[in-house]
């Protein structure tokens, strides 16, 4: 059994955690939202009042928090994990943020003699509640050594992507790849429909054809073919238009930093943006397809 201070019981988090006490762990959570702490106490945790409580409990820290200032605002400062951790403890960020601050922070760590990993997963909110996640992991061999038993509780596929920040890398790359498939199936889905095609004929063709993908086989935008996807319960998240757009747009800050021309991922942050400033940004990120079927793309 290992003590193990979790910072972020969300929609994401709260899951993670409770898997781990399922796994016997000693859970020690906290959250800005009392009622996703009396959650976890719910499930078996302990619930902690401060950031600095929950830090101080753990011989592990896992965070699961919003984006890149929530970051360093919890492990940074006086009252932040790296100040009141305990000695030798094991920080593992599971945040989607960008590379700079996950880099930054684990160095801020490694000043104060903490090791620390960046661990963002995909998988999304059924993949946390099953414990199916995938771990993309950045940071030293003997940090990763140590965090995968209690990632094993959480996930199924443990990779390590390589030194830090590698598993912000790659998060951002697998998402940005997945916007562009997403926006691309809207818009052969959109086709056919024009065209006169119904959509489970296309599905069944294409399905087993060389466009078939991810977004198509497990998660078609299009209501009808995939019974289980956000489509056909009125696209609730799931993973949320805005979580989408905020990796799109860590993708493009990357992007820029290493003069990488990434055409048609700017564009799928764009096509993004302009879902999200419509007011669609808590519905399912397959959403899009409301705009591109109905051509609002090109308002
Ligand atoms: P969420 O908003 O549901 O949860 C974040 C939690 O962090 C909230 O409960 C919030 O109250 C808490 N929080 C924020 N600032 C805090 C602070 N200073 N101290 C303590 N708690 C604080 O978000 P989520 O969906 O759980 O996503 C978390 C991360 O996981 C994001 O980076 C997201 O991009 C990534 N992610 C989400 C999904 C998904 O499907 N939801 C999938 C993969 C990755």
């Amino acid at each position: 059994m290992a003590t193990i201070g979790f910072i972020g019981l969300g929609n994401m988090g709260g899951p993670m955690s409770a898997n781990l006490v399922k796994a016997q762990h000693r859970v020690t959570g906290y959250d800005l939202a009392a009622a996703q702490v009396a959650a976890l106490s719910e499930q078996g945790g302990q619930g902690a009042s401060s950031i600095a409580e929950a830090a101080a409990a753990g011989d592990i820290v896992v965070t699961m928090l919003p984006a890149g200032p929530q970051v360093r605002a919890v492990y940074l400062g006086p009252n932040g994990i790296i100040a009141k951790a305990k000695k030798g403890a094991l920080l593992i960020d599971c945040s989607t943020i960008d590379v700079e601050t996950a880099q930054l922070v684990a160095e801020e760590a490694a000043k104060a003699g903490l090791e620390m990993i960046d661990a963002p997963v995909s998988g999304g909110t059924i993949g946390a509640a099953a414990a199916t996640l995938t771990f993309m992991v950045g940071g030293a061999d003997a940090a990763f050594a140590k965090a995968r038993p209690i990632l094993e509780k959480m996930g199924r596929t443990i990779v390590h992507a390589g030194p830090s920040g590698a598993g912000q890398t790659a998060k951002i790359c697998n998402n940005m790849m997945l916007a562009v498939s997403m926006i691309g199936v809207c818009e052969g889905f959109a086709l056919a429909e024009k065209l006169g095609l119904p959509a489970q004929t296309l599905w069944d063709i294409c399905s087993t054809s060389t466009s078939q993908c991810w977004a198509m086989t497990n998660y078609c935008p299009m209501p009808g073919p995939v019974p289980a996807a956000p489509s056909n319960r009125g696209y609730t998240a799931g993973f949320t238009a805005a979580n989408m757009l905020k990796d799109l747009r860590l993708s493009q800050q990357a992007a820029g930093t290493a003069a990488a021309a990434t055409p048609l991922g700017a564009a799928a942050a764009n096509l993004y943006q302009l879902f999200v400033d419509g007011g669609r940004g808590g519905l399912d990120f397959s959403a899009i397809m409301q705009m591109v079927r109905r051509n609002e793309n090109s308002a």
